[in-house]
């Protein structure tokens, strides 16, 4: 039996361990926290910290294939265990390429994928210098996450906003759409895409609101978003699975804003609303098997299950009869013992063929299911 470890033990380690039930496979998971979501359900959790070169060195050694959950990983523990043999998902010069917001933006420019126009600063003086580049967007190269390393800056009134730091100052798009683009790609260069996401942004905690797949684009856009996505897999020369988001404006004109070399939570629907979710799908790519059937078997909608505003402590779940009495909703709990403002602590899966069905539940769910103390 193949033996597989996964760094870092959130809920998308969770995810990835429940479709790993199904599969000759023995799991191996990596995180400092022992009562962290993915922790009782692997065969071994082993404490240590994923940043750190020896316990990720010695978590992987002997492993038959490694993966990741988070991009804020030690790679050049990563960059030598797939020398000694271990296969990784994705490689880390992939890793490396997309980790660090600078790297992944110079990318895109060299392998003229489309993204917004936009410059490197080091600095808050010289983003100061830069002021006549506004409005655009702020983002840390280093460390940032869920929104927590993006700036938006309308004006010079916000420059003070910005990060004393290397980061990446883009053009802000006058986004239409967001729209996410999941893709498989196994080791024999095979890849399958996943039906398109539209992803609706909560502006104020600029984090994702809720997601509707398929989404519904013209033809000639979905083209221009698959050659970009494609060309976006080609260029890494990985295999495992790739979250591409991008932008799609009033004109139609595609641009990609960010990609993620793993399981991503625009595409949490698949485990119910697709053949091979792409939890399956990543097990399917790193035990070799043939590629699963990405087709969608019904539309769905993802409502995040976020900690309310206003409550920190032991979570508690308000409304959960309620929803789970709602027919083709599917509700996910991380089994995180704390909440706070922000914090992901679930999500809910509708399906259902009619599209009008999905928001209208998507927007009572919203409205009655909170994470309180
Ligand atoms: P994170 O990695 O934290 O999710 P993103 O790069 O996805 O950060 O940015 C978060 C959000 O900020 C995006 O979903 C989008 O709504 C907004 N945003 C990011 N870049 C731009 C841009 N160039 N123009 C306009 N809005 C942007």
């Amino acid at each position: 039996m193949q033996k597989i470890g996964i760094l870092g033990g959130g809920q998308l380690g969770r995810m990835l361990l429940q479709a790993a039930a199904n599969y000759p496979v023995e799991t191996f998971i990596l995180e400092n926290d022992d009562q962290c979501p993915a922790a009782h359900l692997c065969h071994h959790f082993v404490k240590g910290d994923i940043r750190n070169f020896d316990d990720v060195y010695n978590f992987g050694k002997g492993l038959d294939a490694i993966t990741i959950e988070i991009e804020s990983v030690n790679e050049d523990a990563l960059e030598k265990l797939e020398q000694e043999g271990v296969r990784v998902y994705p490689r880390p010069a992939a890793l490396r390429t997309i980790k660090n917001k600078i790297l992944q933006k110079e990318f895109y420019k060299e392998k003229q994928i489309p993204t917004s126009p936009f410059i490197i600063t080091q600095n808050l003086a010289e983003l100061r210098a830069n002021a006549s580049f506004l409005p655009a967007v702020h983002k840390i190269g280093i460390g940032g996450y869920d929104g927590r390393g993006v700036q938006l800056l309308n004006a010079s009134d916000d420059l003070p906003k910005g990060f004393d730091a290397p980061a990446v100052l883009e053009k802000m798009v006058t986004i239409h759409r967001e729209i996410s683009l999941i893709i498989a790609v196994n080791d024999k260069n095979e890849i399958a895409f996943y039906p398109l996401v539209d992803m609706v942004v909560d502006q104020r905690l600029n984090l994702l609101d809720y997601q509707i797949s398929p989404a519904e684009v013209n033809e000639k856009t979905l083209w221009k978003i698959e050659a970009i996505a494609l060309a976006v897999v080609k260029g890494l020369k990985s295999a495992g699975i790739f979250a591409v988001e991008l932008f799609v404006d009033k004109q139609g004109d595609v641009f990609v804003n960010e990609t993620a070399p793993r399981v991503h939570n625009s595409g949490h629907h698949t485990i119910e609303a697709n053949y091979s979710s792409q939890f399956d799908m990543l097990w399917r790519v790193m035990l070799q098997y043939p590629l699963g059937n990405t087709d969608a078997i019904l539309p769905a909608a993802i409502v995040n299950l976020v900690g309310a505003e206003g409550f920190e402590g032991e979570a508690k779940y308000q409304g959960l009869e309620e929803i789970l009495a709602m027919d083709n909703v599917f509700v996910h709990l991380y089994g995180k013992k704390q909440t706070k403002p922000g914090r992901k602590m679930g999500h809910v899966t509708i399906v259902s063929k009619d599209k009008q069905d999905l928001t209208y539940k998507a927007n009572r769910i919203k409205n009655i299911l909170k994470v309180v103390c």
